[in-house]
């Protein structure tokens, strides 16, 4: 029997992922990596980081170079968009007109940003952020903007802004929700980092929708609100989320609901075909089974793994607890778990020295810790979620309470 072929759509932090893990979990067969964009697989969490300020090269961005895939015999092929599954053929068809046959796919397209559709969207200067080629340009206009204005107040939209004033740039975030990064983030630690980031000098609105952007020659001058007021601009980042790329698995008759539905193994409603990382929609035990999807490297590099090992042949369920970082200016954040649904939380450490955990349980039991500046807890705080999360509020608030001593009398 020929050895199988596994095809891979989508180039991306999960693709890769999938492609180096099933040859680290010994599978024999060919695998075919296909993605839309011009480069090797890279990672996008430095693009709104130190990329878009010119501190880091371009070289550390790629997740591996162009020698593994070969020495790796992982057939690459770059701007190349799949276009059709034919699911009965047990085919992919590309843009250029190729056919490849695929014994096991994996979809792995991403998401896309959500865009917003108001009068002047179009206007030159008014940017979103993931790709690459995306964050040169924002680079480029850095170098020369006098205003910038960032549309929504979530991580991407923060770390730019952040970064902005740090480079001296007047900056605004104008956010609809009257909290920062309100659908993942506790109370508390939103707001503390409201409150931080306007002592760092950037100015944030909440509460206010965007009612258009206007311009001059084509580039965009001005931001007004839906309250009447007008902000000048010269950048505009629209960072209103992200919106998964389910539409090849539409197409191809397979269930999707914000993210292609996938079981605790990541198999879609076909044997034959697998969904991983922004694109996948999975029943999450950290979610107390909900079929969540979660945008972050952890999850596009922990299902990757774990299908690789299913299609190698050890199928083990996907249960790997969710964490996320998030560094705006120095405010290193770190969310273990998640943290949607608790009621109650708790603070261990220091607000007043910026280094402190928000611990948040519910009913009880610990749902997901989020760390600022303390990455002690964080790392500790993954190990004991794993564990099963026992921990009472007042173990979690008494800094003298030792997590690690904790952690080994519960593994
Ligand atoms: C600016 C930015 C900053 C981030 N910062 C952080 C962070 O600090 N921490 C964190 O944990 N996460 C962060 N993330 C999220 C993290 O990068 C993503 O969760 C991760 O990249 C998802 O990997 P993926 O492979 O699922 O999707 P992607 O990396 O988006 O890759 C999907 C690829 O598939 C391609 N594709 C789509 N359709 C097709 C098709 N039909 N044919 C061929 N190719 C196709 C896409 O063009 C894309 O290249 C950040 C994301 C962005 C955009």
């Amino acid at each position: 029997m020929p050895a199988p072929t596994v095809v891979i759509v989508g180039a991306g932090q999960a693709g890769s992922q999938t492609a180096t893990s099933l040859r680290e979990e010994g599978f024999a067969g060919r695998i075919i990596l296909i993605g839309d964009e011009p480069h090797l697989p890279y990672q996008r969490p430095p693009l709104s980081k130190g990329h878009i300020t010119g501190n880091s090269s371009r070289d550390r961005l790629w997740l591996h170079p162009r020698s593994f895939y070969e020495q790796h015999e992982v057939e690459v092929l770059l701007s190349e968009r799949v276009t059709t599954i034919d699911r009965a053929a047990g085919t992919v068809l590309l843009d250029s007109g190729v056919s490849l046959g695929y014994d096991h796919l994996v979809i792995a397209t991403g998401a896309r940003n959500r865009s917003l559709p108001l009068q002047g969207a179009a206007l030159d200067g008014v940017v979103g952020l993931r790709t690459l080629t995306e964050a040169d340009d924002i680079r480029c206009r850095l170098a020369d903007v006098s205003n910038v204005v960032v549309v929504g107040g979530g991580f991407i939209g923060l770390e730019v802004a952040s970064t902005a004033v740090k480079l001296k740039i007047p900056t605004v975030v104008v956010e609809l929700a009257d909290r920062l990064m309100g659908r993942v983030l506790s109370p508390r630690m939103g707001d503390y980092l409201l409150d931080a980031h306007r002592s760092r000098g950037l100015h944030v609105e909440l509460g206010v929708n965007v009612a258009n952007f206007s311009g001059r020659d084509g580039r965009v001058t001005t931001v007004t609100t839906s309250d009447g007021r007008e902000f000048p601009a010269d950048l505009v980042l629209v960072g209103v989320g992200a919106v998964p790329n389910t539409e090849l698995a539409d197409a191809a008759g397979l269930p999707t609901d914000n993210g292609i539905l996938v079981d605790e193994f990541l198999t879609t409603a076909d044997p034959r075909i697998s969904a991983v990382g922004d694109c996948a929609a999975c029943p999450n035990p950290y979610a107390q089974g909900r079929i969540v999807r979660l945008e972050s490297v952890h999850n596009a590099t922990a299902q990757p793994r774990c299908l690789a090992a299913r299609i190698a042949g050890t199928p083990e369920p996907y249960h790997s607890v969710p964490w996320f970082w998030s560094d705006q200016a120095d405010l290193k954040l770190q969310i273990a778990g998640l943290t949607t649904g608790s009621d109650e939380s708790v603070v261990r450490g220091s607000p007043a020295d910026g280094k402190f955990s928000v611990f948040c349980f519910d009913d009880g039991t610990l749902r997901a810790v989020e760390s600022l500046n303390r990455p002690g807890d964080h790392m500790a705080s993954r190990k004991l979620l794993s564990a099963g999360g026992t921990l009472t509020p007042e173990q979690a608030a008494d800094t003298a309470f030792d997590l690690k001593a904790h952690i080994a009398t519960l593994v």
